[in-house]
């Protein structure tokens, strides 16, 4: 209507005066205005109507606004809102058991954050007790969070303002086959040469000085590259052999997001911590947490475990979470995920890639995919540099929008990350749509 349309430009006007935004220079921003959002779609500050292959940050897998988890979050409000993190409440301890339900092996006790990046902090922190080692192993291209550990555990230039010498992390190499580090032709040489490397790297740095190695059980932002289930297996022995703590950051790519429940099940191993956030409640209400194997949490049987906060597991997104995951139990949205990637959206990606000479590689499972777009299929330069954007990038993001699709972009990738939830046919409007876009990058060449 025209009363939300103007209500929405007077946000637009406050916003910019006064809200200051992530990640971001605030003087050159023009932010999109939100006024309503359902299912897979959004209505913007004009009342236009895009389908949402973004997914917010990659985090609504139920979609938006899904009546139960609406309704749940309503009654635990009219029940009650807050409690202190001493206290016992059912919606905490309900959400822990079903999430402890569906995570993999042991991981059956589970400590509540706000996000995602405070669930990474606080893994690197039990580990760090746990061993009495400092060093921390992470991959470059991965992000894990904007907090002080958690920027610095991240391999994407957003560290490198944050990076002030001593966190005590140490970057390694994971397997990338479209770009290998490697020299390597194909996924197996790829896998064992990355392990050589990590390998090498664990002994240079001294096995007895690492606590932990963090990895995104699939890499996320950087580029969904899924990793060879050999190197993934490799990394567990690695761990094993050196007591070191394996973490899986499971915060994008788990509840569903790549049509498992977590994406560590893609690859039979089971990690000693697993960080989560986004998909557990959508996101309606801020939530992350760690899920903590025995062998762990007994460090701090005896022992006090010296962090928490105010809402650790606060009634409103746990009551959230507890909807959230029973709906997808419910509706069948992970197996639906699951097939979305295998019968839609893998196989339309892929003829995606065939048309478009912009297009140098397709690659995800499940609601989880990266196109990859270059300048050059041969020398696979990318459509922007490494960290930044370029002109192509923005007119193949303004033509995405023009034709009401709201894309993730990152650098030179589109990711393909809508709802779990999305209907059959709605995936092919939205790839419908990228599809016709790519042809402004097809153009530039
Ligand atoms: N880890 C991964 C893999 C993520 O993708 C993100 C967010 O995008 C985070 C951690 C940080 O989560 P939050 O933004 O909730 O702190």
């Amino acid at each position: 209507s025209a009363e939300a349309v103007e209500a929405g430009r007077h946000a637009y006007e406050l916003d910019r005066r006064h809200v200051f935004h992530s990640w971001s220079a605030q003087g050159s921003l023009d932010p999109m205005t939100i006024l309503a959002t359902e299912g897979s779609w959004i209505w913007d500050g004009e009342g236009r109507r895009l389908l949402d292959f973004s997914s917010q940050l990659v985090n609504t897998n139920i979609g938006h606004q899904h009546p139960s988890v609406v309704e749940a979050i309503r009654r635990q409000a009219a029940d009650i809102c807050t409690v202190a993190p001493q206290h016992v409440n059912p919606a905490r301890s309900r959400a822990a058991e079903l999430i402890a339900e569906h995570t993999p092996g042991d991981l059956d006790r589970i400590f509540f954050t706000n996000g995602g990046a405070d669930a990474n902090e606080h893994a690197v922190r039990m580990a760090r007790l746990h061993t009495g080692r400092y060093k921390v192993l992470s991959r470059y291209r991965s992000y894990h969070g904007g907090t002080d550990t958690a920027v610095n555990l991240t391999g994407d230039p957003r560290r490198w303002p944050n990076d002030y010498g001593d966190s005590g992390v140490v970057h390694f190499f994971g397997p990338f086959l479209y770009r290998s580090r490697f020299h390597a032709t194909t996924e197996e040489e790829e896998s064992q040469r990355a392990l050589e490397h990590l390998e090498e790297t664990v002994r240079l740095e001294g096995p007895e000085n690492i606590a932990a190695l963090v990895l995104e059980s699939i890499p996320g932002t950087s580029g969904i590259m899924i990793p060879p289930t050999s190197y993934m297996r490799g990394v567990r022995e690695l761990c094993d052999r050196h007591g070191i703590v394996l973490i899986a950051d499971e915060v994008m790519a788990g509840f569903g997001r790549s049509g498992r429940w977590f994406s560590v099940e893609h690859f039979d191993v089971v990690p000693d911590l697993l960080t989560f956030a986004k998909g557990v409640n959508s996101g309606y209400v801020p939530l992350g947490g760690v899920a903590i194997s025995p062998h762990i949490a007994e460090t701090f049987d005896q022992r006090p475990y010296p962090g928490g906060l105010t809402y650790s597991g606060h009634p409103l997104a746990t009551a959230s979470a507890v909807a959230t995951l029973e709906a997808m139990e419910a509706e069948g949205i992970v197996e639906h995920a699951a097939r979305l990637g295998e019968e839609t959206i893998g196989p339309r990606l892929r003829k995606i890639a065939e048309r478009h000479p912009s297009v140098g590689e397709v690659r995800g499972t499940g609601v989880f995919w990266a196109v990859e777009l270059v300048k050059d299929p041969e020398t696979k330069e990318p459509l922007a540099p490494y960290g930044g954007s370029s002109p192509e990038m923005a007119q193949v993001i303004a033509a995405c929008k023009e034709r009401g699709l709201l894309p993730f972009a990152n650098f030179n990738r589109i990711h393909v990350v809508p709802p779990c939830t999305v209907s059959v046919d709605e995936a092919h409007a939205g790839l419908d749509i990228l599809d016709a876009a790519l042809d402004v990058a097809d153009a530039m060449h």
